[in-house]
Formats: C-alpha cells, structure tokens, sequence
C-alpha cells in the first residue's frame, strides 16, 4: 500500500542522484524508486530505512492535507558550544543536508479521512536529537491538539537530548509531558510511534507515554545504550534487548506494525479512539 508523495520532495530528490542502496541488513542492492514504492521497506528482508520526517508525513497523510505549523522556529546558541566546531555551523550543515530548521515537523492533517495534530521526526536532522526547538514543537502539537479537541499522533526517531543546548535540552523532558498530562486530562487520544532508534531524552519522555505505543519493526528503543545497562547491571543482556519486539513480549509496547500496514493500523485506532475520545479520568 505505498502511497505516493507528490506534495513533499525527499532529501535524495533534492541531493545528486543516486541510484542504488545497499540494505545494510541482506546486503541486497536495491534501486532506490523501488525503495521509494515499498515505503523505504527492503523488500527482501523487511529492514526498515530510516524515514525523513516529510516522507513520513506523506506517507500517513491523506494528500495534500498536510499545513504545517511553526515552521519558522529555529534554534538560538544559548550556551555558545563550541566542540569540534561551533554549534550554529552545525545546525547550519543540518539545514542544508535536510531542508528542514530542525529535527521535528508539525501540523495538522487528514489521516484516512480524519484530522490529527502529528509530529514527525527526522533523524537526519543531527540524529533527530531534541533541543528546545523540538521539545517546543512537541508541546506546541500537544496544545494544538487539545485546542481543536482531535487526536495526536507523534512519530520518534531520535538519539535523544541535544548535547549543544545542555540544560535547556532536558527541560524539554518536564516541558512536553506537562503538556501531555493536560492532553491527557482533557480525555484527548495520543498515540506515539516509535521508529529505529528512540532512544535517550525522548524516549524517557513523549515517546513512551501514548495511549497507544506503536514500534516500527527491529527499532531500536530504550533509554541508556546497551554497554551502559551491561555495565551497570554488571550482566549479559539478553539477544535482541531493546528492540521492538522484545519489549511487546514484556509489554513495553502495545503493537509492533510494519511501515506499509501503519497507515491503516493508525486509521482504525483513529476511528477507534476519536469520536468518544478517551475517558477523563474522574476525581
Ligand atoms: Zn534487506
């Protein structure tokens, strides 16, 4: 069920051409309009490809549907952070590569005919990490979401906090669950989606706390990597630790759902959930 993209164009329309991608998974070469008509799913394997938050969109969105919200918001430096080099140049670099201001885009749209507030991430953007800018867009769908009384629905892909913005980067995680908890007062459904990886700040917060947690196939999903928990724990982890189907055995996650079933997974929990909403919890 791939469907076509014509209102957004990908990084790769917009970079030099390239043909072929190796799938790192079966090492099978696939041509990459085949890749694009299998929603970036190797057809061989099933290994999920990264996503870029516009393809995403594209690829859950009724057509032409999507407007986009807040795009004009674009980090400051606050912190002056400088590592190997400055931190405007890198967020300068992010843009070029991505054509985006930052890890996160949101908006409203038409979902199989019903309209959601969604948020989509893009790991290309330094590794979808999330800074003030992300964490505001966050809470921002969030509020949009409860305003207009219609469902939110986020998709994660991200490493975690952005080291850059310090402090700053980890109020985000108090600042979008604050924003949740009143979403979640007002009886208004959340579903979050969790793509390959969600790891670190975001999985500690928005990413883990849908009504519904859905994960892409083999996603990588956790807080700390696996040598930090092997090191703490002083233990071996078990194979296939943090990834998606080992946390639905232990009830992690509600549903692991491959990418071209995802539109209409998310349609029918859409119908389910949205015209009574969920209960307000009382007292
Ligand atoms: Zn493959």
């Amino acid at each position: 069920m791939p469907v076509k993209l014509p209102q957004f164009r990908s990084r790769r329309e917009a970079g030099p051409e390239k043909l072929w991608t190796r799938c790192p998974s079966c090492s099978e070469q696939l041509f990459n309009k085949q890749l694009e008509r299998s929603a970036h799913v190797c057809p061989s394997c099933g290994h999920h490809f990264r996503l870029p938050a516009m393809a995403r969109l594209g690829m859950l969105l009724d057509e032409h549907t999507f407007e986009e919200r807040d795009a004009g918001l674009s980090s400051v430096d606050p912190l002056g952070f400088v590592d190997q080099k400055p931190y405007p140049d890198r967020l300068a670099a992010a843009q070029v590569a991505t054509g985006l201001r930052d890890a996160a885009t949101w908006g409203f749209g038409k979902l199989e005919g019903q309209r959601v507030a969604i948020l989509a991430m893009d790991f290309g953007f330094m590794g979808g990490s999330m800074g003030a800018v992300v964490g505001e867009k966050v809470a921002r769908a969030a509020e949009g979401a409860l305003d207009e009384r219609v469902p939110l629905v986020v998709v994660s892909a991200s490493g975690g906090a952005r080291m850059q913005e310090g402090t700053l980067a980890l109020m985000q995680l108090a600042k979008t669950m604050a924003a949740l908890e009143r979403l979640r007062a007002a009886g208004v459904a959340y579903i979050s989606v969790m793509s390959d990886p969600t790891t670190g700040g975001v999985f500690a917060s928005y990413a883990a706390m849908g009504d519904v947690n859905i994960a892409e196939p083999n996603a990588l999903i956790g807080f700390a990597g696996a040598r930090v928990g092997a090191g703490t724990i002083g233990q071996e982890l078990p194979p296939g630790f943090q990834r998606s189907e080992f946390l639905f055995r232990h009830g992690f996650v509600d549903r692991v759902v491959h990418r071209t079933d995802l539109r209409a997974e998310l349609g029918r929990l859409l119908r389910f959930l949205a015209p009574a909403r969920l209960e307000a919890p009382r007292g």
